[in-house]
């Protein structure tokens, strides 16, 4: 199983049928973790086991949806890597994900099924318009008690919708991730384009627009992306970003004829520049 059935797994175990539900502190209790909330140096969360008992220390971030992101992190680690030690720089999902070693990719995959296994999450997010809206998405981040970040990653790697989403600060890309099923050959641009509403944000413009349609080639560095459409949704992000979404309602972006020297890196999810 990979990390993120073996999370899954668990909260069925649990008998868990609503986002309410999911007390990560519980389950986490039940496994032999006990978490405590407590200042750390140079880190966000430590993880220390002795035979089937561990202490997961927490430092205290005033976000109760990062704090609980940082427990599933550390339980995935306790459940998956148990007989180590760990200090995590977790805090939020689209934070965490840049970190290289495997282990706390492992854990990070752990957590956002924790939080948000498939089976409530994605309803949840179908339950709104066609087009997810973020309002409608803050929502579900809200029922779920997880970062929006962590949210909009997980919606689009849960593959239910046609979204690429991403974070934009004025110096470029610093994350994004797409739907497994969108073609691998839309490649976004690395600096906003100043046609597009995130543009507008980023750079203090008032009272611009926030979703629309788009040309393609606002947000895709294609040849051909000029002759599809877009839906582009943006809202502020951590200082200074600006959060993307983008939904690719011209479904002939799926058909277009792929071309082999377009094929981007083997992960869906990809992240540039410095995290933090
Ligand atoms: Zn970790």
């Amino acid at each position: 199983m990979t990390p993120g059935q073996r999370a899954e797994a668990l909260v069925a175990e649990f008998g868990i049928s609503s986002p309410s539900e999911l007390d990560v502190e519980a389950i986490a209790f039940d496994g032999g973790m006990e978490v405590r909330y407590e200042e750390l140096d140079g880190c966000e969360a430590t993880l220390v086991g002795v035979g089937n008992k561990a202490i997961a220390t927490i430092r205290p971030s005033g976000n109760h949806g990062r704090e609980r992101f940082s427990v599933g992190h550390e339980l995935g680690h306790w459940n998956l890597h148990r007989g180590k030690s760990f200090r995590c720089r977790v805090d939020d999902l689209s934070e965490n994900l840049a970190s290289d070693t495997v282990l706390e990719k492992e854990a990070d995959s752990y957590a956002a099924h924790l939080l948000m296994p498939r089976a409530l999450f994605d309803p949840a997010i179908r339950s709104g318009a066609k087009i997810p809206s973020f309002k409608h998405i803050e929502e579900v981040a809200q029922a779920f008690e997880v970062s929006m970040a962590a949210a909009v990653i997980r919606m689009a790697e849960v593959d239910s919708l046609p979204v690429i989403v991403a974070s934009y600060s004025a110096k470029g890309i610093r994350w994004r991730a797409a739907a497994p099923h969108v073609p691998r050959r839309w490649r976004l641009h690395q600096m906003l384009d100043d046609d597009s509403f995130a543009y507008d944000l980023v750079h203090g413009s008032k009272g611009q627009r926030c979703a629309g349609k788009q040309s393609a080639d606002a947000w895709f560095s294609n040849d051909d992306a000029e002759k599809y459409e877009v839906f582009e949704q943006c809202m502020p992000g951590r200082s200074g970003e600006v959060l993307v979404l983008l939904y690719l309602t011209d479904t002939d972006m799926f058909e277009a004829r792929f071309n082999p020297s377009s094929l981007e890196r083997s992960s869906s999810v990809q992240y540039t520049g410095r995290m933090r």
